[in-house]
């Protein structure tokens, strides 16, 4: 097996198999704390030696959180709920649940009585994150936190340690940019391969991820770049649907950027070294833009998204669109009428976390591509 093949055979072991990776941090002492969408302060968590893994729901057939939420509540939200009350958490010391819309928020408070062995800790962002009194507010939520998994862990937090784990997150950060522009010109890595680099982070002690990431990025530089048949920029919450990425692949689609929540969205913004710990993931925070769970009254984030995919040379825009997620289908038509006005080309497909069927998502997608390679 090459060196590539290798590094993705790991990559796509640890995002397949979360579960096992639970198992064995806690075989070696480890606490584990949850982190569910759309962002938490995973640093404070690697600076307490506790172990963050993503809480982002799975594709399951959701039955006991039927109980918990009305229908239209989105699939992710419910999914993690399922996967509560099955066990597939069991083990897990604590969940850190932001409450940045409206299904987050009746997660937060459903997640503490359906799955009671497993402790909710809410992170409570401000909506206007930029002005002082907003900073003020991240910070007093980050220190509920800190007090929260201080408690339920019985371990301490110092602010040296978490200087580490922000070089540690900007560290990765900066791998996992460097991916998105060595995979944008890599057709040889299929659109499912590309998920799983991005989901393990989820679930890998950041160095080890970093450290797999650079490795990936050095052996694919050193091939030759290939050109993508039909390149196309991704939109939406979640990506990570075996179904859905073989049906891009299939249709011979190569992503050459994203705009997803549980993918690029994460690894844009660095928090500053110059300023207390603390302080810069506050400030982290607020420098944050272009997401549609963040406060955006003048709707910066649709114009961003045509510039981004047009500098990715991207032929149209796919819009994933999560059923039920409120923040992001305010966004679709202004994001589309950006594209338009950017010469590109972009359609919609709507996915949940229940799809067993994707016939109708595959003719749309064959639709799509032949339209941007007439
Ligand atoms: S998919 Fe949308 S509605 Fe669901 S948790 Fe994420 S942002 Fe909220």
């Amino acid at each position: 097996m090459n060196e590539v093949k290798e590094i993705l055979a790991r990559l796509h072991a640890a995002a397949t198999n979360p579960r096992s990776l639970l198992e064995s941090y806690r075989i070696f002492g480890k606490k584990v704390i949850l982190t569910a969408p759309v962002y938490t302060p995973e640093e404070i968590i690697h600076s307490m030696g506790l172990v963050p893994m993503g809480a982002w729901g799975a594709d399951v057939q959701l039955n006991l959180s039927k109980s918990w939420f009305p229908a239209f509540i989105c699939s992710i939200a419910q999914s993690i709920v399922e996967l509560g009350i099955s066990g597939a958490y069991e083990g897990a010391s604590g969940i850190v649940i932001p409450t940045l819309c409206d299904s987050l928020k009746v997660l937060e408070e459903n997640f503490k009585y359906a799955v009671p062995s497993i402790p909710v800790i809410p992170m409570t962002y401000p909506q206007n994150r930029k002005p002082d009194f907003g900073k003020d507010f991240t910070l007093a939520g980050y220190r509920r936190v800190i007090a929260d998994l201080e408690r339920i862990t019985g371990t301490e937090f110092n602010e040296e340690k978490l200087w580490e784990s922000v070089r540690v997150y900007n560290h990765h950060n900066a791998a996992m940019r460097r991916l998105v522009r060595v995979l944008s010109t890599r057709p040889q890595i299929t659109v499912q391969e590309r998920s799983d680099c991005f989901k393990s982070a989820w679930f890998l002690p950041k160095e080890d991820h970093t450290a797999l990431i650079d490795r990936l990025c050095d052996q694919l530089v050193s091939q030759a770049p290939g050109t993508a048949l039909t390149p196309v920029y991704v939109s939406g919450i979640l990506t990570d649907s075996p179904g859905f990425n073989s049906l891009l692949d299939e249709a011979g689609l190569t992503v050459v950027g994203d705009d997803v929540a549980a993918q690029s969205r994460q690894y844009r913004t660095d928090a500053p070294e110059d300023v207390t710990p603390l302080r810069a993931l506050v400030e982290k925070y607020a420098a944050m833009d272009h997401c549609s769970v963040l406060y955006d009254p003048a709707k910066k984030r649709c114009e961003y998204i045509a510039e981004q995919a047009k500098a990715s040379g991207a032929k149209g825009v796919l819009l994933v669109l999560t059923k039920f997620c409120d923040p992001e289908e305010f966004d679709i038509p202004l994001i589309r009428r950006a594209c338009e006005k950017a010469g590109l080309p972009s359609t919609v497909i709507e996915v949940d976390r229940q799809m067993v069927n994707y016939e109708q998502a595959r003719t749309a997608m064959e639709t799509f591509r032949d339209m941007l390679d007439a």
